[in-house]
């Protein structure tokens, strides 16, 4: 059986960005370039005034004192946006808002909090320095250079960016196409009346919930009963549609875990099977040309953790993504932790903040519980076969997405 860190490098191994495909501006956020992006014009594309004040000629200040004021009289009033060819004469000045051209003949700007004016007449007591207040042509970038490399992430900053040299469409990396398939003939609809022996199907709503999370497009969630007929062309269809195929439940050595036998015969390859971890030991990872399928063990807390530390960095990674995976740190552990004797532990965590920063182990760990699963914010990551880890060391610790948002 191999380790997590190994079935990490195999699942890398398979997972080069996908193709390119374009967007519009108003859709490309989450998405990572695959072009870089340059300016059609400098920006700014046109000297204005950075302040709401008065535009004029700086060498007609030259000589201004507060004894010997230079006199020059505001002929005109320039908004943003203002498209007219102004100029400014000698002896002249002009009102000008932030953001409006800077007309003919004046070169720097006094702001209007700083101005002396009486009645139509810009009292100037001391020299103004060229280019002061103004923003210059070009100052930010030329023309013609590049202002986005080809595998940025996209954020609101970046669409910033975009916006501003005027891009309305971008090529990025194409997302994956997910399709679910849960199977297990105890798993029933939320809501529904159980009958004897059933349970209500968390597993196709988690995951369905982790994948929007990350923006990803979904194909058809479907619920299969543990029949193989019915499994096989349920993973037929999904195949076809897809680029990642995500099975929970049956992977295991159940009588009726078909999984595998399905998979070969529609000629995945399986790359692994079982992982020496806990929770999560049975789950199976294979491709087809450059499809790939997960098989996530049915545990509720066993689809969560291996859904994070596999499926999640193979999605961002085919996404484009340089860092692919969840953030770690190490962090002081509140109670002590025996690892096993074989298996990786994935525990629950949850961060503490007082009385001093660290980590909790979550009560409740089986991975048949799922009420911790809506506790935790991080998955200790403990190797097997070391000694008891005391209170107050560090552990590997793998930051889940959420966990900004809950305190
Ligand atoms: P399996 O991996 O199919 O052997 O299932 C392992 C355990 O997970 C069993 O106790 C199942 O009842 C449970 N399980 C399987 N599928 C689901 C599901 N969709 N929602 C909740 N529990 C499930
Ligand atoms: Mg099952």
């Amino acid at each position: 059986m191999i380790t997590p860190p190994r079935a990490r490098r195999l699942i890398d191994s398979h997972c080069a960005p996908l193709g390119r495909t374009a967007v519009s501006l108003s859709s490309a956020l989450g998405y990572v370039l695959a072009q870089d992006v340059r300016t059609a014009m400098p920006l700014p594309r046109f000297d204005n005034s950075a302040m709401d004040g008065f535009a004029l000629r700086s060498s007609a200040s030259r000589r201004a004192t507060p004894d010997r004021p230079v006199c020059l009289s505001i002929v005109q009033s320039i908004f943003a946006g203002d498209n007219r060819a102004h100029t400014i004469g000698k002896g002249e000045a002009c009102r000008i808002m932030t953001g409006a051209p800077l007309p003919r003949g004046v070169d720097a700007v006094i702001p209007k909090e700083r101005a002396h004016v009486e009645g139509s007449t810009l009292v100037v007591r001391q020299a103004v320095e060229k280019h002061r207040h103004v923003r210059r042509r070009g100052d930010e970038i030329g023309r013609n250079e590049v202002v986005l490399r080809r595998g940025q992430y996209i954020h609101p900053g970046v669409i910033a960016c975009l916006a501003s040299v005027g891009k309305k469409t971008v090529r990025v990396v194409r997302k994956p196409v997910v399709s679910v398939i849960s199977t297990g003939d105890e798993a029933v609809e939320p809501g529904t009346k159980l009958g004897a022996g059933q349970i209500y199907d968390s597993n196709s709503y988690m995951v369905s919930a982790m994948l929007e999370q990350m923006a990803m497009p979904q194909a058809r969630c479907r619920r299969i009963k543990d029949h193989y007929t019915a499994l096989a062309n349920a993973v037929g269809a999904a195949l076809d549609k897809s680029d990642v195929l995500i099975v929970l439940g049956g992977v295991s050595v159940g009588d009726r875990d078909y999984l595998r036998r399905v998979l070969k015969k529609l000629r995945v390859r399986e790359v692994f099977w079982r992982v020496r971890q806990k929770p999560g030991k049975p789950i199976y990872f294979g491709v087809k040309g450059r499809r790939l399928v997960f098989g996530l063990p049915g545990n509720p807390a066993s689809a969560f953790t291996c859904f994070y530390l596999y499926v999640y960095p193979a999605l961002q990674l085919l996404a484009g993504k340089r860092k692919d995976h969840l953030a770690g740190s190490v962090l002081p552990i509140e109670d002590p932790v025996e690892p096993d004797a074989e298996r990786w532990l994935m525990l629950k965590g949850k961060t503490r903040k007082r009385p001093r920063a660290g980590v909790d182990k979550l009560p409740r760990q089986g991975s048949h519980m799922v009420t911790s699963l809506a506790e935790t914010d991080r998955i200790l990551v403990i190797p097997p076969d070391g000694a008891r880890i005391e209170r107050g060391r560090g552990v590997e610790t793998l930051r889940l997405p959420h966990a900004e948002e809950i305190p």
